[in-house]
């Protein structure tokens, strides 16, 4: 057991475990993508797992949602099916911010269906201009009357033309910039609210294009104060990136258990290819990221959970090293497996596909190390 972990952390690892490799470990054949996400966000909620997502109060387990538990999920999930990781951790995302700053309406009107599974939540920041640099978002909700008017359009929207609602970021005062980002919960059904298009990525992923025009929203959607946008989807990013990271180790721990698998069985010159040195020495280096990824992403979350001053910067490192170094593991498990490791459909192409969209989402491997570096030079 981990230090960072109590006993009921322990516990959870282990159910998450055995749920995984009972659910989990089965192919999928040609089953359509969005059914598969609906039918997994229920047997999460079935199983007990969204409880993790939401605070207690609205359904969930702890008084307070804890980057400990969901990285303890992510990992057991992502180890078996990277969609099913995804669709945990969106369940996060897009509720986190309700959570945070939700009125209690806005808390008994999504968190109890976020934490059954009944709804899908999604967040949606980013824009065709606006990337890393979330702060220049172009989308406006201006104020009329009771109500917003939102006008934009936003891109790479997990969950897109799924969720039940968004937690969309939209500028209420553009003239005041970064300051003037308002936070809304918008319902899946709000006329002026159209999926555009479904992106197909490099791995299975429910993903797309958000437009709004003249999207007319109740005050009753606002989350928290206006001009407080760029600060609630900061701090709900700051619980979820590390979870990211998390992701990445259990697609590593994957991939190292398949390459120690084929090295045992797969016999060249005479013996099993795990008795050359060659062989040997990849799988040490592997266990040996694998383990100091692990414990940087158990450390960044304990701290995010304690409320440690560093523990921002500690999710960085944590993403960063993490994902960069589950690309790396799951490169050389493919090499161990040689061209078998390339056959469209087996695990290790999966793993190939799956492991490379995390250094880019919830912030690059390049933006994190420019958290670190100010954190260092402030
Ligand atoms: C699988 C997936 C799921 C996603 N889901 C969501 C979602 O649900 N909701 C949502 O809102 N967004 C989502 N996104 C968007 C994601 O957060 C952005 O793709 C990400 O923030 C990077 O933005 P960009 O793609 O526009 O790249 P850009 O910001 O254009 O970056 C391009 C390159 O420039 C580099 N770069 C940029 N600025 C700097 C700098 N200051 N210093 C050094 N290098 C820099 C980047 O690191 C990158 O290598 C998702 C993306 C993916 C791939």
């Amino acid at each position: 057991m981990l230090p960072f972990f109590t006993q009921d952390h322990a516990r959870l690892q282990a159910q998450a475990r055995s749920w995984t490799d009972k659910h989990l470990f089965a192919t999928h054949g040609n089953e359509d993508l969005e059914q598969r996400a609906r039918t997994l966000v229920r047997h999460f909620g079935a199983a007990g797992f969204l409880k993790h997502a939401v605070p207690k109060q609205f359904g969930g387990v702890q008084e307070k949602v804890e980057a400990r538990a969901l990285c303890i999920l992510r990992e057991e999930l992502a180890r078996g099916d990277a969609l099913a990781d995804t669709m945990f951790a969106l369940q996060g995302l897009g509720s986190y911010p309700i959570a945070l700053t939700g009125n209690d309406e806005q808390k008994r009107r999504y968190l109890p269906k976020v934490a059954s599974g009944a709804a899908i939540a999604a967040f949606a920041i980013t824009e065709p201009e606006a990337g890393s640099d979330v702060a220049s978002l172009q989308m406006t909700a201006l104020r009329q009357g009771e109500q917003f008017v939102l006008n934009g359009t936003k891109r790479f929207i997990s969950n897109a033309g799924i969720a039940d609602f968004y937690v969309v970021f939209a500028s209420t005062e553009p003239e005041k910039k970064a300051k003037g980002v308002s936070a809304f919960i918008v319902d899946a059904t709000t006329p002026g609210l159209a999926v555009t298009e479904k992106t197909q990525l490099l791995s299975p992923h429910p993903i797309g294009v958000l437009k709004f025009t003249d999207c007319i929203v109740p005050q009753g959607a606002l989350l928290g104060t206006e001009g407080d946008g760029l600060k609630i989807a900061l701090e709900t990013l700051d619980l979820l990136r590390c979870s990211v990271g998390a992701a990445a180790v259990g697609f590593a721990q994957r991939a190292l258990e398949e390459a120690i698998r084929y090295s045992k069985a797969r016999r060249q010159f005479g013996r099993a290819i795990g008795e050359f040195q060659g062989i040997e020495f990849k799988l040490a280096d592997m266990a040996t990221e694998l383990e100091a990824a692990r414990l940087l992403v158990y450390q960044a979350a304990w701290a995010h959970d304690v409320g440690n001053s560093d523990a921002k910067q500690k999710s960085s490192m944590a993403k960063y090293y993490a994902t960069e170094a589950a690309q790396r593991i799951v490169d050389q498990a493919l090499q161990i497996h040689g061209g078998s490791g390339l056959i469209a459909g087996s695990i290790m192409e999966r793993l190939y596909r799956d492991v490379r969209a995390l250094r880019i989402y919830e912030g690059t491997s390049e933006i994190q190390k420019v958290v670190i570096a100010r954190g260092l030079l402030k």
